[in-house]
């Protein structure tokens, strides 16, 4: 058997890396592949498991073609929302092995799904617009997490990745209370001013990891409109099930 058959069965046989990987490499998790291959997860069917409008976990007959219970009454800067799932079980795991163990390959692996989804609704171009982390956070976390989930949805369609959006250094949201994170993101985020006029698209599609209190992607979608957007399609990996939303 070769070096190369050898590192192949290893990797397909373990969902923790190999030594020299860990040691020299400084991977400390499995290859995406691995981890997603070693689970029965399916993503969630729009209008099915969700409301593609608000994004909220919804039963049989809850959506009524345009909206559901939770948004009924509600006014959102965004058009369509595409989720993968709920944040539980494997997919807050692989949320967790992104932003906390730099598992780049898996940031893509499931923007390439979440590539799928965007296909199958019928959103098959488009400029992808990754949410945006402070520099300084970036740089202590070692990756830029929304871009590596950006750069997996291009490989499904004809995305192409615009950073139309900076960020100002704020404290994470899951540190501040519900009740404060609209506050905290407010005037956040600016258009890039290279971006303004007619360098923004009418369509947006804007990628982040977790929506909890909806407050990052509101802020986010009203910049944008406000440089020029109509439309924006939020696209997360998972939403937290959370009735403070709208
Ligand atoms: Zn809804």
């Amino acid at each position: 058997m070769s070096l190369l058959d050898r590192v192949v069965t290893r990797l397909s046989s373990s969902s923790e890396p190999v030594p020299f990987e860990r040691d020299w490499l400084g991977v400390t998790s499995a290859p995406a592949r691995v981890l997603m291959a070693d689970s029965d997860w399916l993503p969630d069917a729009a209008g099915e498991d969700y409301c593609p409008r608000c994004g909220s976990s919804i039963g049989i007959g809850e959506f009524d073609g345009t909206s559901c219970g939770s948004c009924r009454h509600s006014r959102l800067p965004w058009g369509r929302l595409i989720r993968l799932g709920r944040y539980e079980g494997d997919l807050r795991d692989w949320v967790h092995e992104i932003k906390f163990k730099r598992n780049d390959h898996l940031a893509r692996a499931l923007g390439r799904e979440l590539g799928r989804q965007l296909v199958r609704a019928g959103i098959g171009s488009g400029d992808v617009v990754p949410i945006p982390t402070p520099a300084l956070r970036r740089i202590r976390r070692g990756i830029d997490h929304t871009a590596g989930i950006a750069h997996g949805v291009c490989r499904t369609g004809a995305y192409r990745i615009r950073r139309h959006l900076k960020r100002s250094y704020r404290p994470v949201q899951r540190a501040v209370a519900p009740s404060s994170r609209r506050s905290n993101v407010s005037g956040t985020f600016s258009a890039r001013r290279r971006w303004l006029g007619a360098g923004i698209p009418d369509r947006v599609i804007l990628i982040d990891d977790v929506m909890t209190t909806g407050a990052t992607m509101r802020a986010a979608c009203r910049e944008l409109k406000r440089a020029g957007a109509k439309q924006v399609v939020c696209v997360v990996l998972a939403v937290v099930d959370n009735p403070q939303r709208q």
